[in-house]
């Protein structure tokens, strides 16, 4: 007897009727018309049935911060720095952690159960570090945290950021981070990416960088951060998060680029609500995206996620982390509605960011962690397209957030009495 059997999927590669059952928190069969009892039923009566949706790209330590100690007025890049290093310090530990419990909650809510976060280590006093560490303790249960040590300020350029990098990695942050556009010169840009990579190389740490985060064509620095990964061998273990600049790079350049990063296996992060809203903030007419080819990476087989990247802080301030948000808006500004692009969207925060945050378990199979979201949507694209409720979302087995199918109710004469936005069937 199985602990659960989740009934009449549809699942996001296009199979339907499948059931799926659950044993001791692992998925035990995938199978159309499973045979068998269970202590606990679900029917998914042929709605989609996903693995959970994953963020490669966020901020836990200054999510919900929106506000204090002031609005970024002008809604730039800058300011929203400016306004960080306001507010850094400030910072209390036991309000960072609230701040980010109530973030999860919203993500587990929305079936978001993996997010890798990077965490400002220029700080003196790294509270966030701990206050971090603390909540990924917290929320390990419900959700996956990953940290990723990132100098906000510069590793170079901020004193003693290093020192600050090597004791937040200490502590145990898992992921090494950094920020080479941001650097005082290319040459100090790139000198970062190779000092970052060397610690994350004998450390055997994965590296996530944010990187060439500008309009400026010529950041290239995701070029040194693929020559690096292939001399010291860090193949498919780094990321680079962002790439803006590549928007606006000149096509025999890119022609060279993609293939080395290729080459190097890099794993890219777009983040489309971000990128959208931050960059071409100096451009009149025509005005550029911003976002990072992410048609023309996928072609090349590299692993493309979406990133949510920031909700209400110093330089977004919406979201609800709602993944398919992301996703969404990384469609329309890739110009993604072929087909397989939009599935391809939809595994850009699905199966894409699981691989690289290297999820042990994840996916819909035999052995996999049974970790589902049942959406009220048939198949990926009309997930896309009305961004659903989570109807259930299961964590090992168990409900761990429930949302009722959302309906509206007309009072038309002659006219259905409800409309939920999904296809007419028949
Ligand atoms: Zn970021």
């Amino acid at each position: 007897m199985f602990d659960l059997v989740l009934r009449r999927a549809t699942l996001p590669d296009g199979r339907t009727g499948m059931d799926i059952a659950v044993s001791g928190g692992r998925i035990a069969a995938v199978e159309p018309n499973l045979p068998g009892a269970a202590a606990q039923e679900i029917d998914a009566t042929g709605r989609l049935v996903t693995p959970p949706f994953v963020d490669a790209h966020f901020h836990m330590d200054s999510t919900l911060t929106y506000g204090i100690p002031r609005v970024n007025r002008s809604g730039t890049l800058l300011e929203g720095i400016a306004l960080w290093g306001e507010l850094k310090p400030q910072l209390v530990q036991d309000a960072i952690v609230e701040r980010a419990l109530a973030y999860c909650d919203w993500a587990v809510a929305r079936g978001l159960l993996a997010i890798r976060s990077h965490v400002d280590v220029c700080d003196p006093r790294l509270l966030a570090v701990e206050a971090l560490l603390d909540v990924k303790a917290r929320v390990a249960p419900y959700l996956d945290l990953q940290l990723v040590a990132f100098p906000q300020d510069g590793v170079l350029r901020s004193p003693g950021a290093v020192d600050r990098l090597t004791r937040a990695l200490d502590m145990g942050v898992d992921v090494v981070g950094g920020i080479p556009h941001f650097e005082r010169t290319m040459a100090d840009g790139a000198a970062s990416v190779r000092l970052l990579c060397e610690i994350a190389a004998e450390r055997g740490l994965p590296v996530d960088m944010h990187c060439d985060e500008s309009d400026d064509p010529l950041s290239r620095h995701v070029e040194t951060l693929a020559y690096e990964t292939q001399r010291l061998g860090l193949h498919g273990r780094v990321t680079g998060s962002h790439l803006t600049s590549m928007h606006s790079m000149d096509n025999y350049y890119v022609s060279k680029l993609i293939p080395l990063m290729a080459e190097a296996r890099l794993g890219v992060v777009a983040n489309p609500l971000i990128n959208i809203t931050l960059q071409g903030r100096h451009d009149t007419y025509p005005r550029r995206r911003g976002m990072t080819r992410v048609p023309e990476l996928m072609a090349a087989g590299l692993t493309v996620a979406f990133g949510h990247d920031c909700v209400m802080d110093p330089w977004y301030p919406l979201g609800s982390a709602d993944m398919l948000e992301a996703a969404h808006m990384g469609l329309h500004v890739g110009q993604m509605t072929g087909v397989d692009a939009m599935r391809a969207c939809f595994a850009a925060v699905t199966e894409n960011p699981a691989a690289l945050l290297h999820l042990d378990g994840y996916g819909i199979a035999p052995g996999c962690h049974a970790d589902l979201v049942v959406l009220q949507a048939a198949d990926p694209v009309e997930a896309l397209r009305t961004r659903p409720a989570r109807l259930a979302v299961l964590r090992r087995g168990r409900v761990v957030a429930r949302t009722a199918p959302v309906t509206a109710e007309l009072t038309l004469p002659g006219r259905p009495q409800r409309v939920d936005f999904t296809r007419p069937q028949g």
